[in-house]
């Protein structure tokens, strides 16, 4: 826990954090260290872990990353959270993101964007390799293409060697600088995903409506795990559409990631939404990869995907395939509509959950009293950015009477298809699905930040969308990293309530 406050210091920089709890962490670790004494240990004793900002921490404050809950101190603590504590974890903070959890760079937030610790990582690594200084000025901004033009180039297996290396990365002692421009750390969950990449903690909690565990842990090479709906329990994580939203886990190996999801699974009364059959914790046992089989999804070879998403995707497939595993192409047809159906779904229930803040019960205050109205426009007005402003609009809009019908329903019928389009494939024998997580690696922030949120949701969350749709769980693993230092992940894709099956094939992966 020491070794991870020590590390939080020389990243600060990457902006991971919206609260720091280092002393409440202390006080956990102290209490760790006497349990250990009287040998009543706790099975997470110790483990230092972070928070998404929008998951309830009593007595901490919970921000969602808006000036709508700046000061919020919820008086109870998420059933997530509460299980982390009382497995003995430490808290070290609560992390940054988009605002409400809207968007998928974590760069929409009134804490400012959040840096991802790649290429950093690589540019050190490459410097030691070629002989030079770490640690100086002039290496910590210097991108891979100055590298390449000095001569210094990694080899493929020296590449993976440092993706692995990270593992124990809060024994690294270098402060880390982003320079002017850096690339983003993914969204909207990226605050957590930073902090286990650039080693500050060991697991993290996010939340994934439509992919904002699994974008940020692809971009930042951390393993990021979706369980499936209703599995762990959304009680005190604000939501931002219930239908969709699950509660996520960051972790550096698919290991950490299972032991995690151990202790948080399993029904809790205070959230209607969980499986109320009994939750097993279980080891992932080694299995036969000769018998499974691996769907690849045609409608995932979307016009916009890298080079380097590409060939790892290839190299994955052949890989199973030489274990012995049948690879077949399947067919997801309704693919297509995910996003548009996503983006009615999400601004109608944002619109509902969003009506709550209206400056008198909930949240931000304004100081203008003219009038009740004028006080809640003006509240709301500065309250909230304007994506989440746009999305309460969109949202009213489709949910108006003669609207209702025309959209919000035939959005929820096409969410049907979606959802069954996973069905029929895994009926015909499929046990795990095979994609990119993101089309591309991360880019960098001078161009994301140009973007509007729309496009940027559009062309981001096209892999991980329908996941959420059909409720079933997925799972994003780091496989290499580009040629520009950055990691390259792949998504596997599991069956409803066979979370254990979809973990023990990814440690296969890993
Ligand atoms: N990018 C999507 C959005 O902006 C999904 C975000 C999420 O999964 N929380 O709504």
């Amino acid at each position: 826990c020491e070794k991870c406050i020590a590390r939080a210091a020389r990243v600060k920089e990457l902006n991971a954090f919206t609260t720091e709890t280092h002393n409440i962490a202390k006080k956990q670790a102290s209490a760790s260290a006497e349990r250990q004494a009287t040998h009543a240990t706790l099975p997470l004793d110790g483990v230092p872990v972070a928070v998404k900002d929008n998951f309830c921490t009593k007595g901490i404050r919970t921000t969602c990353a808006s000036h709508m809950l700046e000061s919020f101190l919820p008086p109870y603590n998420a059933t997530m959270v509460e299980k982390l504590l009382n497995n003995g974890a430490c808290l070290l903070g609560k992390t940054n993101l988009d605002e409400f959890g809207m968007g998928c760079g974590s760069i929409d937030s009134i804490y400012g964007p959040v840096r991802n610790p790649w290429n950093y990582h690589f540019v050190c690594q490459s410097l030691e390799e070629a002989g030079l200084q770490l640690g100086s000025k002039e290496s910590h901004s210097m991108t891979y293409s100055q590298l390449k033009a000095r001569g210094i180039h990694m080899s493929a297996q020296s590449r993976s060697k440092v993706l692995r290396q990270t593992r124990e990365a809060e024994k690294m002692t270098e402060d880390v600088h982003c320079g002017s421009d850096w690339y983003i750390a993914g969204g909207s969950s990226g605050g957590s995903a930073v902090a286990v990449a650039s080693g500050v903690c060991f697991g993290a909690l996010g939340s994934d409506t439509g992919g904002s565990v699994r974008n940020p842990a692809s971009y930042c090479g951390v393993v990021g795990f979706k369980p499936t709906y209703g599995r762990l329990s959304r009680h005190g994580l604000i939501p931002l559409v219930n239908s969709l939203d699950v509660p996520g886990i960051f972790t550096r190996t698919v290991e950490d990631a299972a032991i995690l999801f151990n202790h948080l699974g399993g029904h809790d009364v205070n959230d209607s939404t969980t499986v109320s059959d009994p939750f097993h914790k279980q080891d992932l046992p080694d299995i036969s990869i000769k018998d499974l089989c691996i769907g690849i999804p045609k409608e995932y070879h979307s016009p916009g995907i890298s080079e380097e998403i590409l060939n790892a995707w290839k190299w994955a497939a052949d890989l199973f395939e030489k274990a012995g595993a049948k690879v077949i192409q399947v067919s997801l047809p309704h693919t297509q509509y995910s996003i548009v159906c996503y983006s009615v779904l999400c601004c109608c229930e944002v619109a509902s959950n969003m009506a709550r803040y209206d400056g008198i019960e909930f949240g931000y205050r304004a100081e203008n009293n003219e009038s009740t109205e004028e006080l809640i426009a003006a509240s709301r007005h500065y309250g909230f950015n304007d994506v989440v402003q746009g999305r309460i609009f969109a949202g009213n809009y489709f949910l108006l009477r003669q609207n209702y019908e025309k959209y919000f329903m035939k959005a929820q019928k096409v969410r049907r298809l979606i959802s069954e389009d996973f069905q029929k494939v895994y009926s015909k024998k499929v046990d795990i699905l095979l994609t990119p997580t993101t089309p591309t690696e991360a880019p960098l922030y001078s161009w994301f930040s140009e973007q509007d949120n729309r496009t940027r949701t559009a062309e981001q969350d096209v892999y991980t969308q329908p996941v959420n749709m059909a409720g079933v769980p997925a799972v994003s693993v780091p496989v290499r990293l580009s040629q520009a230092g950055l990691p390259v992940s792949l998504q596997l894709i599991g069956q409803s309530f066979k979370d254990h099956d979809l973990l023990t094939v990814a440690k296969w992966f890993e």
